[in-house]
């Protein structure tokens, strides 16, 4: 026992000067007139609180919930029903009787269809004929416009929201970019230039060339420079194993389009759909020429003052079907020969710009020692040189490891060339 509070503070002083922890000995162990009165007062305050809380219905309780006579049940429903997930259906008409609140009937798959209003957060205007829509599950109420259905795989088609090539990183090509600036950027940035005049813009442009000549290199370009959603398709994507499913993907793959501000969807190597219609006599394999029909189809079928251009691109231009080639579908045919020396240097200095080159080399020699070669030659030229400095564990590359590798790639590698095949086709 602590000898402090064996006799109870009796002056006024004393009691003031009292601080919590003592007050707390004072309680366990003491006696006296100032320890009764503590004693009742507390008993008090206790008793006032049991009070206050029977009367405002608080009870103690093992759960930590509150008492049942404060659950708000009807409330908590309503809560757990507003977030309902909702029913994926289609609205096939819209009932105008000529009252405040048109009618809609909806059309849930493989269940049942129904006359519909519309929920609280949805104006009339958001919803159109034939769109998807979300339903709830009590009323069936339109409770969300919800975007058109695209395969996963055309959704999947790289999209490129802004490809980062620009002009200046492509060498030569001087003539071909004029050309497809004045197809594919006028019309999707100055289109009032085209209504004025009354003439309908080309629709589609045809690239061809041999292989590695910048062909998607400047589709790309010019993607960027529009600031255009770039979408790269290649032709034996759209080639499927069923029936109709090709037309289907190019169907979905233009009504995707048709959904950004503006759009550049671009067909490589198209000679894998877009071949020449034959018989083969047996009447099979048609699915390919269906999946070609459906892409004039659609080439027919839009705006050309829209926001979507189509560009293609192959190095068969002999092979394709005339049909898809005709002015009105593909009117601009632009195309891509080897780079001249010109052109070639420029290719070199963008390749090497990025590298750590000694100052000083002549790439103006080098591109002499690499006649008919393709931009993609010259790339391969400054990787080998990149290579032949790793091997000499250099940190520069010279301009000797240039000519090696001119040596290596151009000479050595000519027997692998496909360049003097393809050229015989422009
Ligand atoms: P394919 O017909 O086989 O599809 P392509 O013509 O589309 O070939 P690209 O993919 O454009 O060829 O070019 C391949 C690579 O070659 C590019 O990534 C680029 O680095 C280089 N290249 C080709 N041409 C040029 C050029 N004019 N300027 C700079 N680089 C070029």
């Amino acid at each position: 026992m602590n000898n402090q509070f064996q006799d109870d503070p009796s002056s006024e002083e004393e009691i003031k000067e009292l601080d919590e922890q003592d007050i707390e000995l004072l309680k366990l162990y003491g006696s006296g007139p100032y320890h009764n009165k503590l004693n009742t007062i507390e008993k008090d305050v206790k008793n006032l609180v049991k009070k206050v809380n029977t009367l405002s219905g608080i009870r103690e309780s093992d759960t930590g919930l509150v008492h049942p006579s404060q659950w708000d049940l009807i409330g908590d429903r309503t809560l757990l029903k507003r977030d309902q997930p909702l029913h994926v259906a289609r609205c096939i008409k819209i009932i105008n009787d000529g009252s405040e609140e048109p009618k809609y009937m909806i059309s849930i798959k493989s269940y049942a269809r129904f006359v519909v209003g519309l929920g609280q957060k949805v104006s009339p205007t958001d919803i159109e004929e034939g769109m998807r829509i979300g339903c709830d599950q009590s009323k069936f109420s339109i409770q969300l416009p919800l975007p058109p259905k695209i395969d996963p795989t055309v959704s999947m088609m790289s999209v490129e929201e802004k490809p980062d090539v620009t002009y200046s990183d492509v060498g030569g090509c001087k003539e071909q970019i004029e050309k497809l600036r004045e197809v594919v950027e006028l019309p999707l940035l100055h289109p009032e230039r085209f209504s004025r005049l009354g003439i309908d813009p080309p629709k589609g442009v045809l690239l061809y060339g041999p292989p590695g000549t910048g062909k998607t290199l400047l589709a790309r370009a010019v993607a960027n420079r529009t600031s255009a959603t770039f979408i790269r398709v290649i032709g034996s994507e759209l080639v499927q194993k069923y029936v109709g499913e090709g037309a289907r993907l190019v169907r979905e793959l233009f009504q995707m389009a048709k959904s950004k501000k503006s759009c550049i969807i671009f067909l490589d190597e198209i000679d894998a759909v877009g071949g020449t219609r034959f018989d083969d006599g047996q009447g099979g394999d048609n699915e390919v020429q269906r999946t070609m029909l459906e892409l004039v189809n659609q080439l027919d079928g839009f705006d050309s003052r829209g926001n979507v251009k189509v560009m293609m691109a192959t190095n068969r231009p002999d092979t394709l079907d005339p049909a898809l080639m005709r002015p009105g579908r593909v009117d601009r045919k632009i195309e891509f020969g080897l780079p001249d020396l010109e052109g070639r240097t420029a290719i070199f200095e963008i390749h090497s710009r990025r590298m750590s080159c000694e100052q000083n080399i002549r790439w103006e020699l080098l591109a002499r020692l690499c006649p008919n070669s393709t931009g993609a030659d010259i790339r391969s030229v400054c990787t080998e040189a990149g290579m032949f400095a790793i091997r000499a564990r250099r940190k520069t590359v010279t301009e000797k490891d240039f000519l090696n590798a001119v040596n290596k790639v151009i000479k050595g590698y000519k027997k692998f060339s496909a360049t003097p095949k393809y050229m015989v086709y422009n």
